[in-house]
């Protein structure tokens, strides 16, 4: 048995321990502390960062109207900055007070603020501290891509008019986004899903051709109308095609013409040829900055040549659209596009001869719609007689296109559930 001054000292111990946990848990639970602030304005966008001694558990953002202000609550935030921040870009004014347990700052700003966004990340030259970044951006530049997007191309037609070059002239006359400025398409219902389908190639560019002397943009071509008409007879679906006949739109239209129309969803098709004529079967893609693999690194490169082969002027291309309000738009839309390309993997394998690992990633310039979920099918290889037998064969089609509109009306629902 142990003497009863072992067990005194024990108990005492434990008590300690207990005593020096409660203080080392309660002590970093309330150790959030603002040490600096400061406030960075561009064109478009007024930044407020500030440094923190730790990543707060929680934080929650408000916007308010009459008076016009932004409340940001994080959890157990202690403000430990003494100098005023002078008012700077659309902040006139910063306020902080306690609200429970909570550190609230309050912006009074000087214009209806309609899009924020905030990030938490380590402090790059503090080590230890974070910086918590939150993003107005200013609604006189309205949050609006389309409108961005449109300024764009305009600016590209009018370049492209004004140059002597036979590609360019070639490329306007050709040009969907200003030849057909939208026809007579409407949209049947706001509530209605839109899917603009995308027949790759067209015109100059005619894409693969088959051993029995298929080309790719007839496939494709076909294919799309086909899946566009089935999904114009169901409900609450609708279909726009970049191309409803044989001629060629410029890689950066084809996106624009899903955002002109608020399309829900940008689907390219595509049957390409490979060097490797056993390979088989079918391919979804979406957007990566790196290749998933050679085979995708293959096809990405050579669907980026399009431009090129239908003489597009290179020159008046749009220079990559790098705004900071497009980044943080795209994390959203590269994670609604992975989702779409597992679902039309799931369904289309249950009838289609698919490739080993369906679902690949290259850096397609067609799927590189900031806000619209994009994916890239190749319905197969020209270049394997299975694939081009199974593309022609009415039936097989018929098949693969009733599971690709299962595989997007579950996606849309399962987006639908989580609140998108
Ligand atoms: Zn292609």
């Amino acid at each position: 048995m142990l003497p009863y001054r072992h067990i005194k000292i024990f108990l005492i111990n434990s008590c300690l321990a207990l005593c020096l946990t409660i203080l080392l848990y309660t002590h970093s639970v309330y150790a959030v502390t603002a040490m600096k602030a400061n406030i960075a304005t561009s064109e478009n966008t007024t930044i407020f960062y500030l440094r923190l001694n730790q990543k707060p558990d929680g934080v929650k953002k408000f916007i308010l109207n009459n008076p016009d202000r932004i409340v940001l609550d994080i959890q157990h935030l202690e403000w430990h900055i003494n100098d005023k921040i002078p008012s700077h870009g659309v902040i006139k004014r910063i306020r902080f007070g306690k609200n429970n347990d909570n550190g609230r700052i309050v912006f009074d700003v000087t214009q209806k603020i309609t899009t924020t966004n905030i990030d938490i990340s380590p402090h790059s030259s503090v080590s230890g501290s974070y910086l918590l970044k939150l993003t107005l951006y200013h609604s006189k530049n309205a949050f609006d891509l389309n409108t961005i997007l449109k300024n764009q191309t305009q600016k590209n037609l009018s370049q492209a008019t004004n140059t002597k070059s036979e590609h360019a002239a070639t490329s306007t006359k050709e040009n969907f986004y200003s030849k057909h400025q939208f026809k007579s398409i409407k949209r049947r219902s706001p509530n209605d899903i839109i899917i603009t389908i995308d027949a790759g190639h067209g015109g100059n560019d005619p894409g693969a051709t088959s051993l029995s002397g298929f080309k790719e943009k007839n496939i494709v071509l076909d294919f799309s109308k086909e899946l566009a008409n089935s999904i114009n007879r169901q409900n609450g679906m609708q279909a726009i095609l970049t191309r409803d006949n044989d001629f060629f739109i410029p890689l950066d239209e084809r996106p624009m013409i899903a955002s002109h129309y608020k399309s829900d969803v940008f689907i390219s098709i595509h049957a390409d040829a490979l060097k490797d004529k056993n390979f088989s079967g079918s391919t979804v893609y979406t957007l990566s900055d790196t290749a998933s693999d050679e085979i995708a690194a293959q096809i990405a490169e050579s669907e980026n040549q399009s431009d090129i082969i239908a003489g597009v002027n290179l020159t008046n291309q749009n220079p990559e659209v790098t705004d900071i309000l497009i980044d943080f738009m795209r994390r959203e839309t590269d994670i609604a596009s992975y989702e779409l390309a597992e679902n039309l993997v799931q369904k289309l394998q249950k009838s289609t001869s698919m490739v080993a690992s369906p679902h690949r990633k290259a850096g397609f310039r067609v799927l590189k719609s900031p806000n619209i979920p994009s994916v890239l099918i190749e319905l197969g290889y020209l270049t394997s007689i299975d694939d081009e037998r199974r593309l022609t064969n009415p039936e097989k089609r018929r098949t693969m296109i009733n599971n690709m509109i299962f595989a997007i009306k579950n996606w849309h629902h399962q987006r639908q559930l989580s609140g998108h």
